[in-house]
This record gives C-alpha cells, structure tokens and sequence, in this order.
C-alpha cells in the first residue's frame, strides 16, 4: 500500500486545529493519475483512538478499490455554513456561496440569543423566501434553553428546515424532538456505526446526518440509511477533496436526497491535493465516479507533512492493521 502524508493549512480554526493532517493510500502505482481511481484519504482526527478510526480506514480502502455503488445522480446540492458571525458577514456568506440553502451556527458560547436571531433574520433576507435555513447548536442547549431557543429562532428564520443536534444526548434530542414541531437532526449523536440505530429506537430525530469515514465508507452508509429508514444528510469530515468525493458518492447513491449536504467544506483549506478541488459551484458538488488522484500533493512538498508526522502517520496505521487482526 503506497501511503502519502498531507498537512493542509486551514482558512479559520476548527477543532481547534488549524492545520489539517491526513493520508492519502493508494493500492496501485502511486502514479496513477486523475479519473484512473486507485486513491482513498485516511484522516482520522488526531484525538479518537484505534478502535475508533478502524473504520475511517475502511472507507480509504473501499475509495482505493474503487467500489463506489452506482450514482443515482450528477451532481449534489450543498449547504453554505455560516460561522457565529455579525449579521452583515452572515449575508455576505450566504449570497456569495450561491447555495439555497445555509446552515448557521447558534449558541457559540461568546454570544447571546439575540446575536443568534439577528444572524438567522440576515441569512433568511439573503437566501430569500424560497431558501432554506437550518440551524447546528452543536449539543450547545439543555433542553430547557432548547425549547426556548427554537421556537424563537423559527420565528426569526421565517421557519427552520431543521435544527442539527440541539442537546448533547440522544435521550435530549428525543425529549426536545417530542415537545417542538422543526424537526430535529442528529450528527454528533452519530459517530460509530452502532449510533444511527439508537437515534432511530429512541425516536430521537427526523434526519440523520452520515459521514462516510467514521460510519466505515459509502457502501455502510447506504445500508445504514437503508436500515434506519430516515431521510439522510451527508457531511463532511473535512476531507480534501480526495475524501470528500467519497462523502459525494455516498450522496449521489441515497435513493431519496431531500436536503442539501455539507459537502462544501473544502474551501476551508486554503490549498488542497487534487488538481481541480472539489469547490460547489451554483450551490452543487459534480459526482465523480472516483477519488481524484492527489497530483498536487505528490508534485509539491511544501503539501506534505514533515518526515516527523509521515512517521506518526504510518505508526498509526500499523496500529490500526495490528488491531484489525485482533477482530478476526
Ligand atoms: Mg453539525
């Protein structure tokens, strides 16, 4: 397996992190070069655990094998995100991203309900009355300041599509989803395989939002939402657009797509690996029927992790293949 180390700065700090690190694997000659397949991106966050990113790993393999199942459709909608910013910024990002739909950021802890409202009422006035506006607290609310805040905010944004993760636990977001009408997303609340199933058996949400890495590639994803029976959200890991394409496929195979995705993550990277990064345009994603090949990366070190990094990268994955035997 030919593994190749990228560390990508980041346009804003997320996580916590402003440089992005990850692997890019190939199973053939790592001179393979675009539309030919072969590559798959590996970028586990660097605070889970093994047993955590086995399955991201498995959604790198399943991208280099080139086993995507069959798009449905060509291209993807996607969503503009608007960060905890000032009215006037948040209506800036929205007509500029020439999406139909935003997600806004509310309850960042520096910021009061009406800084929210104030937010949400710019970003309706952007999108216009056939627009989309959904809400992502982050699990930020007890479900008392839930309640509140909801309905508040649906005033403010003309009605919400639906608010992502509005409590931390899944038991929450069953008790806010009983007593509210805006139907309620869980994405925090889905991390390993096992999560999807509960948010369904509790009732807990009205879409899912699946990521292909951590859920164990786009084949898993489809079955989960096959199995789960809700209508489905992909978003990103914030992958360079080598994974992202994975995220893409996945979209593209979901018999039923009734929301735009958030798939438009790789503007927050200031350069990216592939040759033609995969940037919306007119508020949708083109589906690739591969990966793209990282040409960038491999013609320009200055995109390349330090020899330092390389090495925690491959320990990292020989850690994972040791625990995957431990599975068998
Ligand atoms: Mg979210």
């Amino acid at each position: 397996m030919n593994l190749q180390v990228f560390s990508l700065p980041m346009t804003t700090r997320f996580r916590g992190i402003t440089e992005r690190e990850g692997v890019v694997i190939s199973t053939g000659s790592i001179h393979r070069f675009e539309g030919s397949g072969g590559w798959g991106e590996w970028s586990p966050f660097l605070d889970y655990d093994i047993p955590e990113i086995e399955p991201w790993l498995r959604c790198a393999e399943e991208a280099a094998a080139g086993d995507w199942p069959t798009p449905l459709r060509e291209t993807v909608p996607v969503n503009a995100t608007v960060p905890a910013v000032g009215p006037e910024r948040a209506h800036e990002i929205v007509t500029r991203s020439g999406c139909a739909t935003a997600k806004v950021k509310v309850a960042d802890p520096g910021q009061s309900l009406a800084d929210d409202i104030a937010r949400v009422e710019a970003v309706r006035d952007a999108l216009g009355p056939a627009g989309n506006v959904r809400i992502d607290v982050n699990g930020l609310w007890t479900v008392e300041e839930a309640l509140a805040s909801i309905k508040v905010l649906d005033r403010a944004a003309g009605g919400l599509e639906y608010v992502e993760q509005p409590c931390p636990t899944v038991e929450e977001l069953a008790e806010v989803r009983r007593a509210v009408d805006v139907p309620i997303a869980a994405d925090e609340s889905i991390r390993r395989a096992a999560d999807p199933y509960r948010v369904r058996d509790l009732e807990a949400a009205d879409v899912a939002v699946l990521k292909v890495q951590p859920l164990g590639g786009v084949r898993a994803c489809l079955r989960i939402a096959e199995d789960i029976g809700l209508p489905c959200v992909v978003s990103s890991a914030l992958e360079t657009s080598v994974g992202m394409a994975a995220g893409i496929a996945l979209a593209a195979a979901l018999p039923e797509l009734p929301y735009a995705c958030g798939l438009g993550t790789v503007s927050m990277f200031t350069e990216d690996i592939a040759g033609v990064p995969l940037l919306p345009s007119g508020g949708v994603l083109p589906v690739l029927s591969a990966s793209p090949a990282p040409v960038r990366l491999l013609a320009e070190p200055a995109l390349a992790a330090a020899p330092e990094r390389t090495e925690f990268w491959r320990r990292r994955l020989a850690d994972v293949l040791a625990y995957r035997e431990t599975l068998r």
